[in-house]
């Protein structure tokens, strides 16, 4: 009870607080008499924190390291040409364009000052810091390889829009290596795709790989039939999808062989290189797997900045690193700070959209009340509206409550549960558009793969750890993401060119970059 009075009182003191005075600092955002309303990372939980606060007596800065709010839930679509990247990250100005009291600040946040209330800003190696009054902290999630950073090398994951068209340059690269090709082991390997993890992202993905190689692709190539390809999906837990209902479970696996994915569950990848990748099973058949393409959707681990907050609050972090927060989602004794979505830990809650959109309405609803003079502390109360995953065109399974949906009807809803979840008028007309090519004539009208896709990312990495040795640390900060994501140092640093750590064979060209 006394712990409450005092984190009231020190709400008492913000809702009064002014920005102290420029201090030599470079300051991003408008000034104004008005309390600051910090929101940092516009996924779907801080997006719809600032949404909220369209009429609030406050002034809104959101800061994001991308100029995008990205639709997580279809980059695999962009991954297998359906989409465009455009269609599903639209720019967080135009979508704020409109809201007067919201500002957006171009960049990532390298750390906080509980104690002053300011965040540190580096965009590409410019430093700046911004006041808050009330914080709401919304970095998401990246991949998690369980204590093996390198395998994401070969194995890459999909949380951004460059792992999508990395993804998308790898898949369809595989299939021109094929056509040229005249090994037949070779080429086995080349139409060889693992997918590591038989959540719904990763299931997603198999599905649509089979549709590719069976369908789409077909009378594209002279040499090949890309129909061949085995498409591979493996699970480490007892079976698919293990959040769902058993009978959509068993619906599900049952589309996927169908399509003819080989599924095998209860099997740990333990090695990831560029020729394949080796599983603990018994069987000697999966023991090694030759695979050029390895995507991997097995893990989540909370952005770096959340074990930061935790370490300043003195608050605890979960296995995947998330931040405990209090019932209110607010961080131990910081309760004008606010940790959301996948960040968040509290009450076992998964990491789901959802989750992310309900506990940003949480803390701007916290805020609007406060900035009224309410100071109670309410807690986050999630409502679960169900979960739905697609396993192809026309075949998906949905349970929301107690109500068990599979099939065509399954794959409808799909269709406009994301349709109208997607931001802007603009985007969802052209993601329709899209659908309707690749849904109804099979095709997939976003195939274009740069070399700068597949291998610019490796050229970064290069760069910026050869930066990071030299001290120039500023100049690549804008890759840290990239480098966070990888941990591992790139394997050629002394040639300053990467080596071909994807697919084998995959030629780097002197002049690439
Ligand atoms: C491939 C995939 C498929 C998914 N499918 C589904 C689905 O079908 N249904 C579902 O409910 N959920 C799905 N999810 C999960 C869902 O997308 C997440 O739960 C949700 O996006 C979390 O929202 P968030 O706001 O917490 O974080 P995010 O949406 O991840 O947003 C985090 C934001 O913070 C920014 N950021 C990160 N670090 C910094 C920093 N240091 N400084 C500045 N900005 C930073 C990022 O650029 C990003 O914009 C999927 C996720 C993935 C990756």
């Amino acid at each position: 009870m006394e712990a409450r009075n005092t984190e009231n009182s020190r709400y008492g003191k913000l809702a009064s607080a002014n920005p102290p005075p420029d201090s030599g600092f470079i300051t991003a955002t408008r000034r104004t008499s008005r309390e600051r309303v910090v929101i940092v990372g516009c996924g779907f939980g801080g997006l719809f924190a600032a949404k909220l606060l369209r009429h609030a007596d406050v002034d809104v800065t959101v800061i994001d390291r991308t100029n995008h709010h990205l639709f997580q839930p279809l980059l695999y679509q962009v991954a297998t040409g359906i989409l465009s990247e455009g269609d599903i990250a639209p720019p967080i100005r135009d979508i704020l364009r409109d809201q007067q009291n919201a500002s957006v600040v171009f960049g990532e946040i390298v750390d906080v000052d509980l104690e002053s209330r300011r965040v540190i800003v580096d965009t590409l190696g410019f430093r700046s810091e911004i006041q808050y009054g009330s914080l709401i902290v919304a970095t998401g999630a990246s991949q998690s390889y369980f204590g093996n950073p390198e395998f994401a090398h070969d194995a890459p994951g999909m949380k951004t829009i460059d792992d999508a068209l990395e993804l998308r340059g790898r898949i369809f690269g595989a299939f021109e290596m094929a056509e040229r090709e005249p090994d037949p082991a070779a080429r086995r390997r080349w139409l060889t795709f693992v997918v590591v993890g038989a959540g719904p992202t990763g299931v997603e993905v198999a599905g649509q790989l089979a549709e590719l190689s069976r369908h789409s692709l077909r009378r594209n190539f002279r040499n090949i039939d890309p129909a061949e390809a085995r498409i591979v999906l493996l699970g480490s837990a007892p079976t698919v999808l293990p959040g769902f209902p058993e009978s959509l479970r068993e619906r599900a696996l049952r589309d996927l062989q169908k399509m003819g994915v080989d599924v095998y569950v209860d099997t740990r990848v333990t090695r990831v290189d560029e020729r394949g990748l080796a599983t603990n099973s018994a069987d000697p058949q999966l023991q090694w797997i030759e695979a050029a393409v390895k995507f991997w959707a097995a893990g989540v681990q909370a952005s770096p900045l959340g074990r930061r907050l935790a370490e300043a609050a003195g608050a605890k972090v979960d296995r995947a690193g998330r931040v405990e927060v209090e019932p209110d989602c607010t961080l131990p004794h910081y309760p004008e700070v606010f940790v959301i979505g996948d960040l968040m830990s509290l009450d076992d809650l998964p990491g789901v959209a959802q989750v992310a959109i309900q506990s940003g309405c949480h803390a701007a609803r916290t805020i609007v009340r406060r900035i009224a003079g309410d100071n109670t502390r309410k807690p986050f109360r999630y409502r679960d509206r169900g979960t739905m995953a697609t396993i192809s065109r026309l075949r998906a399974i949905a349970a929301i409550g107690p109500l068990r949906v599979s099939g065509f009807p399954a794959w409808l809803l799909w269709l406009l549960v994301h349709l109208a979840a997607l931001t802007g008028f603009k985007n969802r007309l052209s993601v329709l558009f899209n659908w309707g090519i690749a849904f109804l004539s099979q095709g997939r009208p976003q195939r274009v793969a740069t070399a700068q896709q597949v291998f610019g990312r490796y050229a970064l990495e290069v760069q910026a750890a050869a930066a990071r040795r030299s001290g120039q640390i500023g100049l690549f900060v804008g890759w840290d993401s990239i480098e966070s994501n990888r941990k591992a140092e790139p394997r050629t640093p002394a040639e300053g060119l990467p080596k071909a750590s994807g697919p084998p064979v995959w030629k780097l060209r002197n002049d690439a970059f």
